[in-house]
Parts: structure tokens; sequence; C-alpha cells
């Protein structure tokens, strides 16, 4: 029987002495940011603040280091504050966009399909990791240069998504010279920018199925891919293999996309099918994947891509089209296996 596990208590009972943080925690309680501070403490004059700047920009972040140091440098006793902030990031799901070959619409798919899942209501970054030919600043009609704040770059806006392209990091006019490594690396650094609140990132990725497939697919472990492909055979067994290189590791295919399927002329209104008819549906059926749908083969996509004004954002006849595959991919990714991006607790910014 240990001593003293009894009765015995204090003759008076004693308030607690005022610790050395009180003042600190009652200055920091009156703060508008308050509601951010996850823990604070006073070890010998220094001042420790941790506090969560989830969701905010890299200017509000800055904001928030600022008032806390301020605030808390007021408090007597206090010589130094070092303020600590972490993040959470949201449980952020990234899609794939890939086909077997180039030219079969995969980039008009991918920024039509980033504005269609935006127009839901949710937030949406695009990446054009297509090192070959990256297009998406003329998609959507913006040579904005991208910002970096403490080597994080932050994300072009347009049409209600944001978005981030190789094709930013050149000078325009002048073409990528990065295969292997190097096309891995950008495309790093651009998974690993300032997506802020973004729930869904869809990525532009180069066609076929080479080094920057692999990184992506073995690096960020994308929720899931979409291929493109037109309804042509040859189109068909290249996105096949596409298929098989995310099956081989282990990226779930959300589905395949039929783009420039039949076209309606102009002119006479009769349709034609230049690129064979049904072949994507088939195929996709053939290899047990869903069905996404059909765009058609349509001068008004042609010509709203070359005007930085893509279909999906202006509500034209094409928007329902990608509205439609949209709500596919949304339903896809909310069925999808709990995702590996768990809600991650990360120190974005430490200072002292
Ligand atoms: P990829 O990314 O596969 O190389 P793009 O998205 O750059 O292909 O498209 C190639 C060209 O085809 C572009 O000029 C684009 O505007 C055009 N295009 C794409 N889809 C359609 C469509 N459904 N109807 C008409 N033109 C299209």
């Amino acid at each position: 029987m240990p001593k003293n596990s009894g009765n015995s208590r204090p003759s008076a009972y004693l308030a607690p002495a005022m610790t050395d943080s009180e003042p600190l925690l009652s200055t920091l309680d009156a703060l508008p940011e308050a509601g951010r501070i996850r823990s604070r403490k006073v070890s010998g004059g220094v001042a420790t603040i941790i506090a969560d700047a989830s969701g905010l920009g890299a200017g509000e972040r800055k904001a928030l280091e600022a008032n806390l140091k301020s605030a808390a440098a007021l408090v007597p006793g206090i010589r130094e504050v070092r303020v600590g902030l972490t993040a959470s990031e949201p449980n952020r799901k990234l899609v794939a966009v890939a086909s077997g070959k180039g030219g079969v619409g995969k980039s008009t798919l991918a920024a039509n399909l980033a504005i269609a899942i935006a127009r839901t209501g949710k937030k949406v970054g695009l990446i054009d990791a297509d090192v070959y030919g990256p297009s998406q600043t003329k998609l959507l009609g913006t040579d904005e240069r991208p910002t970096a704040e403490d080597k994080r770059l932050n994300p072009v806006h347009a049409h209600g998504i944001r978005f981030l392209s190789l094709g930013q990091l050149v000078s325009p006019g002048h073409a990528l010279a990065w295969r292997g490594p190097m096309a891995s690396g950008a495309l790093a650094q651009l998974v690993e920018a300032d997506w802020g609140d973004a729930e869904i990132l869809v990525v532009d990725l180069p066609p076929g199925t080479g080094d920057v497939q692999l990184s992506l697919a073995q690096k960020s472990r994308p929720d899931g891919a979409v291929i493109v492909s037109t309804p042509q055979a040859l189109s068909l067994i290249d996105a096949t293999r596409a298929i098989d290189l995310f099956g081989k590791v282990s990226v779930p295919v959300i589905g395949l996309v039929e783009n420039m399927s039949g076209y309606v002329c102009p002119h006479c209104g009769e349709r034609s099918d230049p690129f064979g008819s049904g072949g994507a549906e088939e195929a996709a059926e053939a290899m047990g994947i869903p069905f996404l749908g059909r765009i058609p083969l349509d001068q008004s996509v042609r010509e709203a891509s070359d005007a930085g004004t893509p279909p999906a954002a202006t509500g034209g006849p094409q928007s329902e089209a990608f509205a439609a595959i949209a709500r596919k991919v949304l339903a896809a990714l909310e069925t999808a296996p709990a995702s590996k991006h768990s809600p991650l607790e990360e120190i974005v910014d430490a200072s002292g």
C-alpha cells in the first residue's frame, strides 16, 4: 500500500500561482485571430504560438503571423516571439486526364472538365503537365504568369478555376526542352503549389505513357484517371496502352471519353463520322471500364478553344456534354476508396 494514498489533504486550499503564460493568454484570447490559435506558451521570456493557417492564401498567412507576433511582443516580460503556422490540407482529389496519342482533344477535355466541375460548386485547380505542348494558357485565354511565395507557386485564376501550366515557366514561344527527371521535377513543383482550398486537381498529362505519367502516378497517387480517345481504332489502341499503364501502377481508371464523335455539317446539317462511330463505347465495354460520354466534333468547340473561352464556361450548346461527364467523374470520386491524401498536418511556416 503506497504511502499517502489515503485522504490526506493540504490543510488549506491554495489558489494556483499566476503562471508566466497568463498575460499572454489573455492578450491572445482577445484577438480576432484567437480561433486559429492551437497552442501558446511562454518559457524564459520566449513566447511560442502555433496557429492554424488552413485555407489562407500566402498574404493572409503573413498577416496572421505578423498580427500574432506584434500582439505577443507587447505583453510585459516577453522578449522574443516565435510563431509557427500549420495547415491541414483539404482532402484533395487528384484526377489525371490522359490519352494514348496527341491531338485527340485531351487538353480541351481537361480544361472543360475542370470548369464543368467548378460550376457544380467545387473548388478546382488545373495543372497543365503536357510537356510536349502545354496549351492551357491559350485554352484559358490568359498569359498571366504565376507569382511565387517562399518558393511555392501561386496559381493563376481564370473561368472560375485556378491553374498552373508548364508553359508559364518558360518565355512565350520557347519550346520546353524538358524530358525525364526535369519534366518530373517541374510537375512536382506544380502539384505542390499553393492550391489553397482547392478540393479537386485536374492534371492534363502529356500524351502517351512516359516518365511524366509514371512520376505522377508514383509520387502523387492520383485518385483516378480519365482517358480521352477519338472513336478511331488507332486512337483507341493507344488509349488501351494508357489504360494498361494506370492499371499497372494501381491508379483507378474512372472511364473513357469519346471526343470528336460525329460531325454535324454547319451548312447542310448532315451528320457524318469522320473518325468512325461508337468505337470508344465498345472499347470501354470490352475493357470493363465505364464509358463517360462523347463530345461531338464541332467547329464551335475549336473556335471557342482558340479564343480562350472554353465552351464549358460559356453555357453554350456543348457545355452540357462536359457537365454530364463532370457529374460522372464526381460520382466516381465520391465512391472511390478512401483517399490516401489523408488530412495532413504540415508546418508550412515557422519563424523565430
Ligand atoms: P491534345 O491535348 O489531345 O493534343 P487538344 O485538346 O490540344 O488535343 O486538341 C487538338 C485540336 O483539336 C485543338 O485545335 C482543339 O481545339 C481541337 N478540338 C478538340 N476537341 C474538339 C472537338 N470536340 N471539336 C472540334 N475541335 C476539337
